[in-house]
């Protein structure tokens, strides 16, 4: 039998080889239309980075060690220019002699991987703009960083390997901006897991430009400009354009043989293609995803060598089955490290796949011994059986072992019950006695068995309507930001206090991460409440809620977390250190309050944690306290937050810090006006604010008291000088006009036409959403009687209020507008 291979990377080879060990006699011809065979493509953005200091460090193998090991024929710079399956023989170039010849076959596999995509946008060809696949490329990007010394990289796409370039030009001291169409980066995270590696990027300096697709590029001078669709100009100096790869399916196609519906060359589960004497493998075919039983493209290199062994075992008479595909993946991204295996979340919802899902962030090691650290683990499972269908892990350590774990348990069918039951190696260096996937496994359990009723965070805006939250975290840490209208009974007051709960509606109970959440929500159930905990706690519903409601209302809220880079400190010496690693939150910010609270006004402390949302919370929480922030940053994957004490007086405090129940730093408005535009900013200030976690009054007075008009008639009865008023005056927000530019109108008109054009929210939305967040809209009662205005007039849901209300809000908020 003569096997030809077409393909020299990572499919390609494992065939041959596993062809010879299978056969002495039969001749094995592999024709790759590169330079190398067999090398480390994973390992190409750190050769740029220089993290892989030699070239040959890179080669696994070579066309002479293939002859002399496995007396196979290896022929480089051979492109296959087509396959004729009628006569069993492909057509291929030697591109050093231009010679085309054929070369016959009994049994062919196809290696042919996949090919960056390269979209047709204006200036796409400019010098400069690389993308990266093989060594060559490599090559080339490593000569024009040597000659060219760029100072600023656009990386476009956020997957496996923009990211891992962006960290290697970091490394080269260039300034990065990744670009992403999305709103995260790594698509095969959900969002909210994203947001870990949102923070990891920024805090390493790398710029991402979220949610805006590239349109187009253009050399201006010596450099390339990246056109974005939001018309935002990037000037950068090189590209890295990585927004995906397709299957090469050129040759597959010529020789007639089946494409899937995903793209990719259609294979039996012997990796056969529609022609018996033809096989594929690797980036280039589509396989049964073991979780949807759906067709899916994976490129990745494990399967690739897998499947490569399996056809080769079919094509030698043994009858082997490729099991499907689970896409288990790790990424590092600096100290990050992210692991995915499964279907996520969205996969699940796009199938119609029922799911239920946990949250859980255990240590990676206890916590006593050195540098534990903490790491997000989402886990989805199948509300009947429980099957595990998919998990994502984001942490600095220990991901990749329970990653795998995982994927041993999903691709054997094992359910969160067999995850709780599993026995794993444990000493205080490598695990817990509690082992991080023994937790998911209790976690999930309890949800299913009913003992831990839970709730999302994405139907928040349902959950608002029907009960209410409940927040047991600390006082002292809910200046981090709250739930709007969440009361704060702090778990250790809870026994005493319980009788301040309603037992007629649900209470949604939520700590930081879900562990004392669970505590009350156990407490409460068995006390007779009807309690249900927030599945993943305040860390999720910032990921999800704020996020989400700072996008609907178009504030200009970034969707990233808020993080502020190092700064060299001149005061570097008066600085009091404090350890704050191995704790989970909120216990790093409880040990920075108490050393806080030692310290003198204006003494610094330098706090480390690895706990994952400190970058966040530490701002946070000392903006609501009045102390100040001098740098955050990550050194040796721990986060090095440092803090000027500042001494805030009372009538600063009363500004700043929240009472249990009111949300952190209110803002009050004035609504005077009635002109639309105006009205349109107001809203959309306060949908922003309220998306930030702030609590919002909108106090509404003069001409704007007709934005809260009801726009129909209602009867009621009116003295004449009010029926004046009422005529004369805009009856609601159709009514309402453009301060400028109106024209008799059609102004207004235009406005509206072009905001809907725009996908602009109308006045309409602002204002349910205002309401869904909680917003208080507070007609002044004043101006109501002066004009004979009549609550029935009012659309509902109105408060009504008079000066000593307003001064009150105001009192308590940290600016007021006037409008
Ligand atoms: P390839 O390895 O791409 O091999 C295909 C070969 O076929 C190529 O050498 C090509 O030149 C040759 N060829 C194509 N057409 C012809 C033709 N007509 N004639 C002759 N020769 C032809 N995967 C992971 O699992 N983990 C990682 O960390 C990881 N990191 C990566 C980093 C980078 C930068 C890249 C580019 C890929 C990475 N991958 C990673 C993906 C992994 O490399 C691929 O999944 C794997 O190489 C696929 O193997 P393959 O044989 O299907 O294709």
């Amino acid at each position: 039998m003569k096997l030809v291979i077409i393909g020299g990377g990572a499919g390609g080879p494992a065939a041959a080889s596993r062809a010879r060990r299978l056969n002495e006699e039969n001749e094995i011809l592999m024709l790759e239309k590169g330079e190398h065979i067999s090398y480390g493509h994973c390992g190409l953005p750190y050769y740029i980075g220089g993290v892989i200091k030699n070239r040959s460090d890179l080669m696994i193998s070579s066309p002479a060690k293939f002859m002399q090991l496995y007396n196979v024929e290896v022929r480089v710079r051979s492109l296959v220019k087509g396959i004729l399956p009628d006569t069993k023989q492909v057509e291929a170039v030697d591109l050093n002699t231009d010679k085309s010849y054929r070369e016959s076959y009994d049994k062919l596999l196809l290696s042919s991987g996949a090919s960056p995509i390269k979209p047709p946008l204006p200036g796409i060809d400019t010098e400069g703009i690389f993308t990266l696949r093989n060594l060559t490329d490599a090559d080339k990007i490593r000569q024009f960083i040597s000659n060219r010394k760029p100072r600023k990289a656009v990386v476009i796409g956020g997957g496996f390997i923009g990211l891992e370039m962006a960290e290697n030009l970091i490394h080269l001291m260039m300034d990065v901006t990744v670009v992403e169409m999305l709103d995260q980066v790594m698509p095969i995270l959900d969002r909210e897991m994203a947001d870990i590696l949102h923070r990891t990027l920024t805090l390493h300096g790398v710029e991402l430009a979220l949610s805006d697709p590239v349109a187009g590029f253009e050399r201006r001078d010596e450099r390339i400009m990246v056109k974005m669709k939001s018309d935002r100009e990037i000037p950068c100096d090189m590209v890295i354009l990585s927004i995906g790869v397709k299957p090469d399916i050129e040759l597959a196609k010529s020789a007639g043989l089946d494409i899937g519906e995903t793209g990719g060359i259609k294979v039996n589960e012997y990796m056969q293609t529609s022609n018996p004497d033809i096989y594929a493998v690797g980036d280039a075919v589509e396989t049964i995803h073991l979780v949807t039983g759906k067709p899916s493209l994976v490129p990745l290199a494990g399967p690739a060598t897998r499947q490569s062994r399996i056809a080769v075992n079919n094509m030698y008479g043994r009858s082997e089955k490729y099991r499907g595909t689970l896409g288990t993946s790790l990424v590092k991204v600096f100290e990050t490290t992210v692991g995915t295996v499964g279907a996520n979340e969205k996969i699940l919802k796009r199938f119609g796949i029922l799911y239920q899902k946990c949250y859980v962030e255990p240590f990676s090691h206890v916590t006593y011994y050195p540098d534990a650290a903490q790491m997000s683990i989402k886990l989805l499972f199948a509300p009947d059986s429980g099957r595990i269908l998919g998990s994502q892990i984001v942490g600095s350590d220990g991901v990749d072992k329970r990653i795998d774990t995982l994927a041993s348990a999903i691709s054997d069918g094992k359910s969160i019950e067999d995850l709780y039951h599993l026995e794993l190696g444990y000493v205080p260096q490598f695990g817990s006695a509690k082992e991080a996937l023994n937790i998911a496994g209790y976690v999930a359990t309890n949800i299913l068995n009913g003992d831990m009723p839970v709730e999302h965070w994405d139907n928040f805006d349902e959950l608002m309507k029907n009960g209410i939250f409940l927040d047991v975290r600390p006082a002292d840490v809910i200046g981090m930001g709250m739930i709007p209208k969440a009361i704060n009974i702090p778990l250790n007051e809870l026994r005493g206090r319980i009788n301040e709960l309603p037992k007629n509606s649900p209470i949604y109970v939520y700590c930081n991460v879900g562990v004392e959440s669970y505590i009350v929500t156990r407490m409460l159930r068995l006390n007779g409440y009807d309690a249900r905990n927030m599945s993943g706690g305040y860390g999720i519903y910032k990921c999800v809620c704020l996020y989400e409601g700072a996008k609907a209302s178009q504030a200009t809220v970034s969707p990233l977390p808020e993080v502020i880079r190092a700064v060299p400190d001149a005061d570097a010496k008066s600085v009091t250190l404090l350890d704050a690693c191995g704790l989970q939150c909120p216990g790093p910010i409880l040990k920075v309050k108490q050393k806080m609270d030692e310290l003198q006004n204006g003494e610094i402390l330098e706090v480390s944690a690895n706990d994952t949302g400190f970058a966040t919370d530490l701002p946070a929480w000392c903006r609501s306290v009045g102390h100040e922030v001098l740098s955050i940053e990550i050194r040796e994957g721990k986060i090095i937050g440092k803090v000027r004490k500042r001494e805030t007086n009372d009538e600063e405090l009363s500004q700043n810090i929240q009472t249990p129940g009111t949300t952190l730093r209110e803002k009050t408005m004035v609504i005077f006006s009635s002109d639309m535009d105006r009205i349109m900013a107001a809203f959309i200030i306060a949908n922003g604010a309220a998306a930030m976690g702030s609590k919002v009054n909108m106090f509404f007075t003069f001409w704007g008291l007709n934005v809260l008009r009801k726009p129909e008639n209602v009867s009621v009865q009116k003295t004449f000088m009010e029926r004046m008023f009422s005529r004369m005056m805009p009856k609601g927000l159709p009514k309402l006009k453009l301060s400028k530019m109106n024209m008799g109108g059609m102004g207004t008109r235009m406005m509206k036409r072009e905001m809907k054009n725009k996908n602009v929210n109308s006045l309409e939305e602002l204002i349910e959403m205002a309401r869904k967040a909680g917003i208080r809209l507070i007609a002044c009662t004043m101006t109501m009687n002066m004009m004979g205005l009549k609550k029935e007039e009012l659309i509902d849901g109105i408060e009504e209020g008079g000066v000593a209300a307003f001064l009150e809000n105001a009192d308590r908020s940290n600016f007021t507008l006037f409008i």
